[in-house]
């Protein structure tokens, strides 16, 4: 399988060279020339376990990885660190399905790829004989710092740093970073947003200076964002998943479709989602749900992204983000592979932050529906979630079921819904308790503290007032020592990069 950038220069990359890479020489994405036709049929895939599917999907894409190094990278990330034994488990609840992608080691969906990233990395690098050092470069809207700072720490021939916008992500996600063990690790905030992060990260990949300088001394940038194909497809591979269980759960028959509702940042998730259905997974909407900042939701209706808005905060912080990398990718295969079409809209984005696809864009984009949610609204999604059946959900996986609920008010459509819920309710335990009615008298008595509560205590009072275990990663947070405590502003960012790697 080759690789091919969105925006057009023609070079084609092994998936090992991509994957080193991070991002294309003309700053575009990879994506594979062809996307595979599902290795197994359906019932071939009945009884499987996680591992087996994900070593099939992930394989299909992968192919110059060998059966037995590919069969090592799944068994190095997907193992006991999950504290699931089905890694993925798929539950029912308010008439819908969801798809728990939060049982990796910090919480967050994110585990399910960088837990594999690092093992394909270095796979990689022994493949392509490489000697230089490579340093990992991430923004983070919170959890995939953690998530890439857990998967390559103290990972040999690897250097990883990790920015983050200071005031845009919670307390518990925070102190997962700056308490990162590892002599390889570097966690810094950056005085901006999220969006800030992500550009200024971009603005170093394409920094042909500042590479020349680090390959001098032997050190070569790859990214571990979403816009890194090594973060993208080992995604595809649970929603094939889900839909094999589905159909042991009997909720679907074999070709059946099954909606997904994803709840949407950076448009990674829903994107695998997207291949996943391209490989003939009987997939029937996209259902793309995000927060206060829907400009997906205006694009998806209108097929103008226009990123000139307000940018608001929400209890959502992984969804706080106006420029959503991989639609890139979506563009570049709805428009027939035209990366031309692709660098004229990515340069429209950058110079006037607005563009308008074409009408052979727009007729692809009817494969997706577009919602949004509200702060109330979240709320209201979480409380009804866990007071009428049960079921505890954080944010983020709130605002895709009140859309998923939108969607199926407005278009009647039964069809079997997955939903993928992205991350623990106690990442973001603050606003969850909120919802769950837990004001701030009763989280001091439950979490015994006579002060403001922390972030902390709101993980201790949620535990005690639901009782749903905290995953482990997140316990005795608040004793473990902050090892990271650098600041800089969004225009320092290559500054520290080089001062960290002398
Ligand atoms: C990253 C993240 C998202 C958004 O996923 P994208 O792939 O960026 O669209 C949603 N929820 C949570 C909890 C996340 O960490």
């Amino acid at each position: 399988m080759r690789y091919e950038s969105t925006r057009g220069n023609r070079e084609y990359k092994s998936s090992t060279e991509a994957i080193i890479r991070g991002i294309a020489e003309d700053r575009g994405l990879y994506v594979p020339v062809e996307i595979p036709a599902l290795p197994l049929k359906i019932e071939e895939m009945r009884g499987k376990t996680y591992q087996q599917i994900a070593f099939e999907i992930i394989h299909a894409y992968f192919d110059e990885y060998t059966d037995s190094e590919m069969k090592s990278c799944i068994e190095g990330a997907y193992d006991g660190k999950f504290e699931d034994p089905q890694i993925v488990p798929v539950k029912k609840a308010g008439g819908a399905w969801f798809m728990e992608l939060y049982h990796g080691k910090t919480a967050a969906f994110k585990d399910m790829a960088l837990s594999i990233l690092p093992y394909l990395m270095t796979s990689a690098c022994r493949k392509e004989g490489e000697k230089d050092k490579i340093c990992i470069l991430a923004a983070t809207s919170g959890d995939t710092g953690k998530a890439a700072l857990a998967g390559f720490a103290n990972v040999d021939g690897t250097e990883i740093i990790v920015f983050y916008p200071q005031k845009g992500v919670s307390q518990v996600q925070e102190r997962q970073m700056v308490s990162q063990e590892g002599d390889n690790t570097h966690v810094i905030a950056i005085r901006g947003n999220f969006d800030d992060a992500q550009t200024g990260v971009k603005k170093i990949f394409a920094d042909d200076e500042m590479k020349k300088k680090l390959a001098a001394e032997g050190i070569k940038l790859s990214s571990a964002n979403s816009i890194n194909i090594g973060r993208l497809v080992p995604q595809v591979a649970y929603y094939v998943y889900s839909y094999v269980k589905l159909t042991e759960e009997g909720a679907l028959k074999e070709g059946d479709p099954m909606n997904v509702v994803v709840p949407t940042g950076n448009f990674g998730n829903i994107l695998a989602a997207y291949m996943a259905k391209e490989m003939g997974l009987p997939i029937g909407k996209l259902i793309c749900a995000s927060n206060e900042n829907n400009v997906l939701t205006d694009f998806i209706r209108t097929g103008v992204y226009d990123a000139r808005r307000q940018f608001y905060l929400t209890s959502s912080p992984s969804m706080d983000i106006l420029i959503s990398s991989n639609l890139e990718r979506l563009l570049y295969l709805l428009s027939g592979r035209d990366g031309k079409a692709v660098s004229d809209w990515m340069k429209a984005l950058e110079a006037d932050k607005v563009y308008e696809v074409s009408k052979k864009v727009r007729e692809g984009l009817a494969d997706f529906y577009g919602g949004f949610c509200t702060e109330r609204e979240a709320r209201e999604a979480i409380a009804a979630l866990w007071n009428e059946e049960g079921y505890l959900v954080d944010t983020h996986t709130a605002v895709a079921y009140k859309v998923y609920r939108d969607y199926a008010e407005e278009t009647g459509d039964e069809t079997p819904a997955v939903i993928a819920s992205t991350a623990s309710a106690y990442k973001f335990a603050e606003s969850v308790a909120d919802a769950c009615g837990l004001d701030v008298g009763k989280v001091k008595v439950l979490a015994n503290s006579a002060a403001e509560p922390t972030g902390f205590d709101y993980v201790k009072a949620l535990e005690k007032a639901t009782g749903v275990r905290v995953p482990s990663g997140l316990r005795d947070l608040e004793d473990k020592p902050v090892l990271h405590d650098r600041v800089c502003a969004k225009d320092e960012m290559s500054e520290v990069v080089m001062e960290v790697l002398e």
